[in-house]
């Protein structure tokens, strides 16, 4: 007696309408038994399909009982009929449900892959089923490059992959010429040798050689129950048996292998083989649809390009410094890439500090005469500066001019921020009036300037300083800015935290006192020596020339007195001299007495690549034990309403706009995923579970949203080479942080999208 395998009691099942019940199978009682090749017959709308779907466990039915190798299954979850599905059915359709992109391989593979085999052993397998149905030969072509009777094969192929011990057809001849049925039909009738197969047919007469039983259905009713070709089944099967016994027995072998692998497995490695599989599928539609790939990784690059853009503008914008004015109060030189550094001893910076300032990253150049960096030169007559009345004669001989500056935009830098490397022609400055600037014409190697120095900040506003500079060295790259030596910018500098130079004249021998003390600005008259001094014949109030006393108070560093004073006699030469007439010319010698020659700068200036990079070099300097600060940031005061405005428009818009994305790529992008829906029906109807479909999609979006990641940064960076200003700029925002927010709002849009179809998905496929 072969052993039971299905058996149906009283089944009975109804479809509702809203208006109308049909009544597809009444009080069904059939039970099949292994080795059976079974046809269902009977007409239309008779209740064939219910019942094989009832059986294939796809179906649920009204009432009645279903027994499953004897045992009930009205206890049956979603997951028990999953698993009953997945264990006991192998499926053939009429329209083959084969995924048409992927190759003859791929679709038996998948059935191997769901079950728990390894990729390799599965591709082993798949081709010797393939073979066992006659694709031989076909194992890469594409599912839908087959002939119908090959897509038929295939599918029973697939099918017998999946090792269940019944097979349902539903119309497996329904779309194939006679011949091809027949030989579709002959091959369900050899492997029912070994299996129940359960076939619907409404062309009996083609099915009718093979089968071993045939009922018939009416109106939801067995008419018939009948026994045929009992004989007819044992013969030819002989032969049969003889032509695949060697590769049944090749095959039995490779799944007591398989089938060891599959549940030795640990739940460690089980998952870890669950996702190789989801990778091996998110790749299949890769590799098999090329187009679609490249849709999908264009609309999630143009995602990405839009995202960088946003959270560009989100990160320029996230300072609110740059809304504010600047005041040129405590900084005369506005520059937003500017930091001032000092040593936390509070000791002068060395060429040593600076060479590790110029070593940090983001760093363009450091210069240790930060002071001088506040003071502006002027070299061009009609440029930089214009005499008001023309140049007149004064009582003395001397030239009497009235100068007015018109451009106040150039600084002083000194030779630290320049190499030997940089010079086309001659020498860096080496003595206090000598200077490198840029100049196309060789000729103007050793040319005399003429230069007014104004510092505002530190002299009072009317003050300057001129003096002829000496060319001694020409730049290679072209540039406005000209290089002064330290000693001039130190020179110039030297008021500002050492100390109060005054002069005592008009000697009241009655008090016996000066009658006039004032404070001068201190520079070196290169022609005076020892004791002399000169101050401007502007002065009216100093007096006649001859011995005067002069006196100095020193300063801290922070210009507070500290006590210490100097006096000394001094012989003003000559009441005369360029510049205005607080600037007090000492001989080198008395100059230095005050102020040791190698006494350098406290402070240096830092220039970095962007006001992006303030922050991180500060915390860098500060790690290094140097206190800095951004001179832009002390030198802002109030906000500048139109700015601020403008940057809470770009913030808003960047948000608005990285919201909006999300939503255009969870709807859009979800929508192109629908072509897929149908495939993974398929691939559900074969026994995926559904938390390995939901991976496949993740795996596959993931992989292409990295792609579009990586062509946009790459994209960016070409832009920002090629010099396209505004994604230059933007990009020095782009710190590792920003990079992170950048790649994770990516990456959690792509999530969140797939999360968004897997749920379509999940009603669609129950559905
Ligand atoms: P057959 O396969 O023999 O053509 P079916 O099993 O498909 O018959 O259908 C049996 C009866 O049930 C028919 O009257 C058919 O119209 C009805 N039927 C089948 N499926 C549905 C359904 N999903 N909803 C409503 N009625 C259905």
């Amino acid at each position: 007696m072969e052993k039971v395998k299905i058996e149906l009691q009283d089944i009975s099942k109804s479809y509702y309408s809203e208006t109308t019940v049909t009544q597809a199978l009444r009080k069904i009682s059939l039970s099949f038994a292994e080795h059976e090749f079974v046809a269902i017959t009977g007409e239309s709308g008779s209740g064939k399909s219910t019942l094989l779907n009832i059986i294939g466990g796809m179906d649920n039915f009204d009432d009645g009982e279903m027994f499953v190798d004897g045992q009930p299954t009205f206890q049956y979850d979603e997951q028990d009929w999953e698993e009953y599905r997945r264990n006991k059915i192998g499926y053939v359709f009429q329209d083959y449900s084969l995924v048409g992109h992927y190759t003859a391989l791929a679709n038996v593979m998948s059935a191997l892959l769901i079950m728990g085999y390894e990729q390799e052993r599965a591709e082993e397998t798949a081709m010797n089923y393939l073979a066992q149905v006659g694709l031989h030969g076909f194992e890469t072509h594409r599912a839908s490059e087959l002939s119908s009777g090959q897509k038929q094969r295939l599918s029973i192929a697939r099918a017998l992959a999946k090792d269940t011990g019944i097979i349902v057809a539903d119309e497996p001849t329904g779309n194939l010429d006679s011949d091809t049925g027949d030989q579709i039909v002959s091959l369900l009738r050899d492997l029912s040798r070994e299996r129940l197969v359960i076939m619907v047919t409404h062309n009996y007469d083609q099915a009718e050689a093979y089968v071993t039983r045939k009922i018939r259905l009416h109106d939801g009713r067995v008419v018939s129950d009948v026994s045929v070709n009992q004989e007819a089944s044992g013969q030819d099967t002989q032969t049969a048996e003889r032509e695949t016994e060697e590769a049944k027995e090749k095959l039995s072998e490779e799944l007591k292998k398989a089938g060891s692998s599959v549940r030795m497995r640990s739940e460690k490695e089980e998952k870890k083989r669950q996702n190789k599989v989801a990778a091996y599928f998110a790749g299949m539609n890769r590799r098999t649809q090329r187009g679609r790939a490249f849709l999908f990784t264009f609309f999630l690059f143009v995602v990405s390009t839009v995202s960088f853009l946003f959270i560009g503008e989100l990160f320029q914008h996230a300072d609110d410094t740059l809304t504010k004015e600047y005041s040129t109060s405590v900084f005369k030189k506005e520059d937003r890439e500017r930091l001032v550094v000092k040593r936390e001893d509070g000791k002068e910076i060395t060429q040593e500090d600076i060479e590790k300032f110029n070593s940090l990253s983001n760093v363009v150049m450091a210069d240790s005469c930060d002071y001088a960096n506040d003071i502006n030169y002027y070299m061009e007559e009609g440029e930089d500066y214009k005499y008001i009345y023309g140049i007149q004669k004064g009582v003395m001989g001397n030239e009497i001019k009235s100068v007015s500056f018109l451009n106040e935009k150039r600084f002083m830098l000194s030779t630290d921020c320049i190499a030997k490397e940089d010079l086309a022609e001659g020498r860096l400055p080496e003595t206090r009036n000598e200077i490198v600037l840029y100049s196309a014409d060789k000729k103007d190697l050793e040319k005399e300037i003429l230069f007014y120095f104004q510092s505002r900040n530190s002299w009072g506003p009317n003050e300057y300083y001129c003096k002829e500079m000496t060319v001694v060295g020409l730049l290679k790259e072209e540039t406005e800015q000209v290089y002064f030596s330290k000693e001039l910018c130190n020179m110039l500098s030297l008021g500002m935290d050492y100390g109060e130079y005054r002069l005592y004249t008009q000697y009241d021998k009655w008090y016996g006192d000066y009658k006039l003390k004032r404070e001068y600005i201190p520079v070196i008259g290169d022609d005076l020596e020892k004791d002399e001094i000169r101050i401007s014949y502007k002065n009216e109030q100093t007096g006649p020339l001859g011995k005067v006393l002069f006196h100095f108070d020193a300063c801290d560093r922070n210009k507070v007195r500290t006590g210490e004073t100097k006096e000394q006699d001094a012989v003003v030469v000559e009441d005369f001299h360029e510049g205005t007439e607080n600037i007090l010319e000492f001989s080198e010698e008395f100059f230095y007495q005050y102020c040791p020659k190698d006494r350098g700068s406290i402070q240096a200036s830092v220039y970095l690549t962007s006001y992006a990079k303030v922050d991180s070099v500060i915390r860098k300097l500060e790690r290094m034990g140097y206190g800095a600060q951004s001179t832009y940031r002390v030198g802002v005061t109030d906000y500048v309403e139109e700015l601020v405005n403008e940057r809470m428009t770009i913030i808003g818009i960047s948000i608005f706009g990285l919201v909006a994305i999300l939503l255009a790529e969870v709807l859009i992008l979800r929508s192109l995923m629908k072509i897929r829906v149908k495939d993974y029906f398929v691939l559900k109807f074969i026994g995926m579970r559904m938390h390995l479909i939901r991976k496949i999609s993740y795996y596959e979006i993931l992989a292409y949203c990295l792609a579009a990641i990586v062509v946009t940064v790459i994209i960016m960076w070409i832009l920002r080479i090629a010099g396209v200003s505004i994604i230059g700029e933007m990009m020095w925002y782009y710190s590792f942080g920003a990079y992170l927010v950048f790649v994770v709002y990516n990456f959690v849009v792509s999530v969140l999208t797939v999360a968004s179809f897997n749920h379509l998905l999940k009603g669609r496929l129950n559905a």
